[in-house]
């Protein structure tokens, strides 16, 4: 079977549905508890990838549809991480959140995410792709009152990260991705350690690895960001050269409606390149030849043969609509580039 000539995919989250967590705001609480929710949670991902399917989205995921917070979902389930004990901490240097504490090793008792995986499986027949949060974008949502070194707590969780990897590779997960936005932010760490802490969460997978860089959610403080960025996000310029020599296969950007100069995904050459076409922070539904123009425009700085279209980030802040509609476009933005490439190669 030939694979797919530009496989859509989206970066991670889908809103949740009303019955299951408060819509349209980040990071909400649950509106079910105990076995309602653990039900609530696997209908809410039955309907997410229904949802993707029907819309034509080749490489699937769960939506984020089990998850409240893409890091500390995660961090919850570790030992060595007190979630009473509070600290207030600045996050990517941008904004002050209320952080757990780091009191001791950190370890894994058990998979985290296996399971969720494993019912993602059973879904489809499609490529499916899992995210976890990298190293460094972990070390930098807590207060470390223990290793008192965020490189060596990152060591550390690299290496939690890498058995829950195995884990889902083993449950059939043919994606691995890493949300790394701290990559765009700490670019003196990022390289001493932060790609090398990567490629340690990643290592010895027969899965496909990909890292997931963006400029964030659209919520304030990261627009607010944004407007300080200038005319041109040259960001990608540090990881980019870093990330090609890298172990990692894929690279999951955001480019719609940014200000990243298109010509920096040169410097990936080579790598699977998960182009975001599709605005987060916007709730402007894309018309399709947007999205067509965008690959189009990409397709200068990779082959076509390692394009995947996506999305820039999650959309967890949308409503279902306003979500659900991207994806189409994204599909839609997609087929038009398709048949323009496959009348050029015939
Ligand atoms: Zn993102």
């Amino acid at each position: 079977m030939t694979p797919t000539l530009l496989p859509t995919s989206i970066v991670g989250s889908l809103p949740k549905p009303s019955w299951l967590a408060q819509p349209e705001i980040l990071w909400s609480p649950w509106n079910l508890q105990g076995d309602d929710l653990a039900e609530g949670r696997r209908d809410a991902l039955r309907i997410a990838v229904h949802e993707q399917t029907n819309r034509g989205i080749d490489i699937v995921s769960d939506g984020e549809q089990t998850r409240q917070h893409f890091v500390t979902t995660f961090i919850e389930h570790l030992n060595g991480v007190d979630f009473e004990k509070r600290e207030t901490v600045r996050i990517r240097d941008r904004y002050d959140a209320s952080v757990p504490t780091v009191v001791g090793a950190v370890s894994r008792e058990k998979p985290v995410f296996a399971d969720d995986a494993k019912f993602l499986r059973q879904q489809t027949d499609q490529p499916i792709k899992w995210a976890l949060p990298g190293p460094m974008t972990m070390i930098d949502t807590l207060y470390d009152g223990y290793y008192k070194s965020r490189e060596k707590l990152a060591w550390e969780f690299a290496a939690v990260l890498n058995q829950e990897a195995r884990d889902l590779e083993a449950a059939g997960v043919d994606i691995i991705q890493f949300d790394e936005p701290a990559f765009n932010v700490f670019f003196d760490e990022m390289k001493d350690w932060g790609i090398a802490t990567l490629e340690r969460a990643a290592e010895g997978l027969r899965a496909e690895t990909a890292v997931h860089i963006c400029y964030g959610y659209g919520i304030t403080a990261n627009n607010d960001w944004k407007a300080t960025l200038g005319s041109e996000w040259r960001q990608y310029e540090e990881s980019f050269p870093l990330l090609r020599q890298s172990t990692i296969d894929i690279v999951s950007l955001e480019c719609h409606n940014s200000r990243v100069p298109m010509d920096l995904i040169e410097l990936i050459r080579g790598k699977k390149v998960m182009l975001g076409a599709i605005d987060v922070a916007n709730e402007t539904i894309e018309t399709p030849e947007e999205v067509a123009d965008t690959l189009r425009k990409a397709l200068k700085f990779v082959d076509s043969d390692n394009l995947i279209p996506s999305t820039n980030c999650g959309m967890a802040p949308f409503s279902r609509d306003v979500a659900l509609g991207k994806l189409s476009a994204l599909s839609a933005g997609t087929s038009i580039v398709r048949e323009e490439l496959s009348v050029t190669r015939s």
